[in-house]
């Protein structure tokens, strides 16, 4: 049996060294601007991945969702410029360096991996210039970009990007967005528009809220109900692991199936759908009806009864077998998604395993996202040990998490590696997902 492959994450000094020398060998320190002034200091910013606890597909139905920040973050060398002119290059790009200049910057105007960069310069123009602010505020820079996030598995890597960015620009600015729970909302909503508008990812705002917002320890409780101020639509809830002699393992499938973006896209139309033919602005309506419904009874038996009658009748009004699932997947995850909280607020981290279960079969039976790599690692971490296991992320590949005792993490890695490769699958990789800072300077 192969070993477990394990993603270790760097310790900021670490990180924070590899981007500096990597500044130094891209800049060199003779290298000045345009108007032959001294180049000012090179700083160094990081921001993490995140995963998600519970409650997917949940964002663009109003729902809920859980993400902790990973102890793996990606870090940016940036040296302020005078003039508007923006160099980038990333140890994870190599050969694909790029140069612009912040006023051609607009959505569809830069291409590759760049966007996230440029973009979130972009998007900070656009905030302060609706803010009665100057885009000119927003100054060009040379950056240089390093990361331990994995790439491209659903553990957010471009978040983690964009975010590193836009607490560094935010601190050359001088803008102080990143002092305030307030101001790092904005810096979110710059970094989601960098990733919608200019990078062209149609993404929830999940993903940036977490690497700008989520503390140590605990996991960000995130309310995407529209029209919510957004200091209002965070709650921290304590989820301290390792005091509960618990942690939480991420299972990197490093699975890539096409027709992803489609699927996306369809899942969200078909909910639209339901929720206009239910008469209601979206799910997250009929999720809160159904809970009333449920709360309004006494024991816990008759509160589940009336829950599934309350459920049962709206999902008699749809018109097919598909949305009666896709709806009863996105009700029955936001109240998994509260039950968990729930769980949690009361220091019982260590029962929360037949939630994730549960979340699983819903994602993998009803919503019809997950995969086999996703279901494989599931079924032989729990028969390894684990409390509970779960898909995370929009599916189709990505990464699982499992709960686990903590001292079992390696032992259910080791038997998560060797199902992989019993069915002949593709190495995965392994993380310890350590409720973690969000993104600052170094
Ligand atoms: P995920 O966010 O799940 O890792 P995405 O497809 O949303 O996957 O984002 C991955 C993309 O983000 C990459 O293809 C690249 O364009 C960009 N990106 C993320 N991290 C870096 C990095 N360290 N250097 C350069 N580009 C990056
Ligand atoms: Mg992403």
């Amino acid at each position: 049996t192969p070993a477990a492959q394990w993603v270790e994450s760097w310790p900021d000094d670490v990180g924070a060294d590899r981007v500096r020398q990597a500044f130094a060998a891209a800049y060199p320190a003779d290298d000045v601007d345009e108007d032959g002034t001294d180049a000012p200091e090179v700083r160094v910013y990081a921001a993490p991945g995140r995963v998600n606890v519970i409650g997917e597909h949940t964002d663009y139905n109003a729902g809920l969702c859980l993400p902790i920040a990973l102890p793996h973050r990606t870090y940016v060398a940036l040296r302020p410029r005078t003039d508007s002119v923006v160099r980038l290059a990333s140890a994870q790009e190599p050969g694909a360096a790029w140069t612009g200049r912040l006023e051609d910057v607009a959505p569809g105007a830069v291409t590759g991996w760049a966007a996230y960069v440029a973009g979130v310069a972009w998007a900070l123009g656009q905030h302060l210039e609706a803010t009665g602010g100057s885009t000119e505020t927003i100054r060009g820079f040379d950056a240089v970009v390093d990361s331990c996030v994995p790439y491209g598995a659903g553990l957010s890597s471009s978040a983690a990007l964009e975010c590193s960015v836009a607490v560094g620009i935010d601190d050359v600015a001088g803008l102080g967005l990143a002092a305030t729970d307030a101001g790092r909302a904005t810096l979110a909503a710059a970094a989601i528009r960098a990733e919608n508008e200019v990078a062209g990812a149609p993404t929830g705002g999940m993903d940036q809220s977490a690497s700008l917002r989520c503390a140590p320890g605990h996991a960000l409780l995130l309310d995407c109900r529209p029209g919510l101020d957004p200091v209002d639509a965070v709650e921290q809830i304590p989820f301290d692991l390792a005091a509960e002699g618990l942690a939480l393992l991420v299972i990197d499938t490093r699975a890539e199936h096409a027709l992803v973006d489609g699927q996306y896209a369809q899942r969200r139309a078909t909910c639209e759908a339901a929720a206009a033919t239910l008469g209601l602005a979206n799910l997250r309506e009929l999720a809160d009806s159904v809970a009333g419904a449920a709360a309004a009874t006494g024991d816990p038996a008759a509160r589940e009864a009336a829950f599934a009658d309350a459920l049962g009748a709206a999902l008699d009004r749809l018109p097919d077998d598909v949305s009666r699932r896709r709806v009863r997947h996105v009700v029955t995850e936001i109240a998994r998604t509260q039950d968990l909280v729930a769980l949690l607020r009361a220091g019982r981290a260590s029962d929360v395993g037949p939630l994730m279960d549960a979340s699983h079969a819903s994602l993998r039976d009803d919503y019809e996202v997950s995969a086999l790599e996703l279901d494989v690692a599931v079924e032989a971490a729990r028969e390894a040990g684990a409390l509970g296991a779960r898909m995370t992320g929009g599916g189709f590949g990505g990464s699982a998490i499992a709960l686990v005792p903590a001292e079992r993490a390696s032992a259910v890695a080791d038997a998560v590696a060797g199902a992989f490769a019993r069915a002949g699958l593709a190495a995965p990789g392994f993380l310890l997902a350590v409720p973690s800072a969000p993104a600052g300077a170094c």
